[in-house]
C-alpha cells in the first residue's frame, strides 16, 4: 500500500447559491446556502485516501468547532490526522463562494490557522518523511514549511508532487529544486510561463519552460481536455474521458491524489497514473460538491473495467 503525506490547507466552504451575482452596492437574496469541508490540502488528502493509500495529512486549524469538523472529516474519509495541529485563539480556514445558477463562481478566501504551519511543525513530523513514498503540497499554507517538507523528503529519496495553486508571483527556486512533478492547471501554468494555452502547442511550450526551472516531470491539468504529461520519456495529452459533468469543483485535487497514489517510485508508468487519474476526476465532475464526489478506488477501478 502506498504511503503519502499531504501538506496543505484545510477550509469550511460556505457556499451562497444565487441567480445571479449582486452588483457593487446592491443587495439581493441566496436560493439556499450550504456548507462542506474544504481547501486544496484536505481534498487531496481525502482523495489520496480514497484511492487506497494509506494518507497523513500536516495542517493548522483553529480553536473552534469548525476545526473540530474538519479533522471529523477527514477521519471519516480514513486519513490520518495524527500531525493536524490545532492554534489557540486562530479561526479554521474559511472559504465564502458565491455560486451562480450558471454554475460561475466568486470565492473569498480567510485563510485562518492554514497560514500559521511553521517549519517546526514539519520537523516534528521528520519521522514521517522517512517512511513515505511521496509528499504533496500546495499554496495554500507557508512557503518556509512546504520547502523544509520537501527538502526533508528529497533527503530520504521521496517523491515530491507540488500543486502550485493557487498561482504565486515566483516560485521558490529552492522549492523547485525539491520538486520532482509539477502539477499546474491551464491558468497556473500560463500563469508561471507568460503563455496561454490554446492547443498541444502552447502547452508543450509551457511544459518546456516549466522544466526549464529544473522539474523534470510536469503535468498540466487541462480540464475537460485532459492532462498533458511530459517527462524524460514521455510527452504526450492524455485525454479526459467524455461525461456530462454537474460540478468540477475539486476534479484537479481528485486528479492529484490518484495520481500520487498510483505512480511507481521510479515514475516508469507516468501516462498510465494519470489516465487512472482521469478517470478518478471524470467520476469526481459528475458529482456535486469537492470532497463527497471523489470516488473510491474501486469506484474507479469498475468505471476503467466497462470502459473495455
Ligand atoms: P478544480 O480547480 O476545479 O479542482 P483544476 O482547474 O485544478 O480543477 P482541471 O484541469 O479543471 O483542474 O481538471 C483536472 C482533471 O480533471 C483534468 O485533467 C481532467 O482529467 C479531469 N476533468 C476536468 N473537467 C472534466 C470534465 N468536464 N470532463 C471530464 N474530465 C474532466
Amino acid at each position: 500500500m502506498k504511503k503519502i503525506v499531504v501538506i496543505g490547507s484545510s477550509n469550511v466552504d460556505t457556499t451562497l447559491h444565487v441567480k445571479d451575482f449582486p452588483k457593487p452596492g446592491e443587495t439581493i437574496n441566496a436560493i439556499e446556502i450550504t456548507s462542506a469541508g474544504g481547501g486544496k490540502g484536505a481534498n487531496q488528502a481525502i482523495a489520496a485516501a480514497k484511492s487506497g493509500a494509506e494518507t497523513y495529512f500536516i495542517n493548522r486549524v483553529g480553536e473552534d468547532s469548525e476545526g473540530g469538523y474538519i479533522t471529523h472529516q477527514l477521519k471519516s474519509y480514513g486519513v490520518d490526522t495524527t500531525y493536524v495541529q490545532t492554534t489557540m485563539g486562530s479561526k479554521t480556514g474559511h472559504a465564502y463562494i458565491t455560486l451562480n445558477e450558471a454554475g460561475q463562481n466568486d470565492i473569498i478566501i480567510d485563510h485562518g490557522a492554514n497560514y500559521e504551519l511553521t517549519v517546526e511543525d514539519i520537523q516534528a513530523a521528520s519521522d514521517l518523511f522517512k517512511d513515505v513514498d511521496c509528499v504533496i503540497a500546495q499554496f495554500e499554507t507557508p512557503l518556509e514549511a512546504t520547502i523544509e517538507a520537501f527538502k526533508l523528503a528529497k533527503k530520504a529519496g521521496k517523491i515530491t508532487i507540488l500543486n502550485p495553486a493557487p498561482a504565486i508571483d515566483k516560485i521558490p527556486e529552492e522549492l523547485l529544486q525539491y520538486t520532482d512533478i509539477i502539477t499546474p492547471n491551464e491558468t497556473e501554468s500560463a500563469k508561471i510561463t507568460g503563455i496561454q494555452i490554446k492547443d498541444n502547442s502552447t502547452l508543450a511550450t509551457n511544459a518546456e519552460k516549466l522544466h526549464l526551472l529544473g522539474v523534470k516531470n510536469v503535468v498540466i491539468t487541462y480540464g475537460d481536455k485532459g492532462a498533458y504529461i511530459s517527462s524524460a520519456d514521455i510527452e504526450t495529452l492524455v485525454p479526459a474521458y467524455k461525461v456530462k459533468a454537474t460540478d468540477t469543483t475539486g476534479a484537479g485535487d481528485t486528479f492529484i491524489g490518484y495520481l500520487a497514489s498510483n505512480l511507481k517510485a521510479d515514475l516508469s508508468n507516468f501516462e498510465e497514473a494519470a489516465k487512472i487519474a482521469s478517470r478518478a476526476s471524470s467520476i469526481a465532475v459528475q458529482r456535486l460538491g469537492a470532497q463527497p464526489s471523489i470516488p473510491t478506488a474501486k469506484e474507479v477501478e469498475n468505471a476503467m473495467e466497462d470502459d473495455e
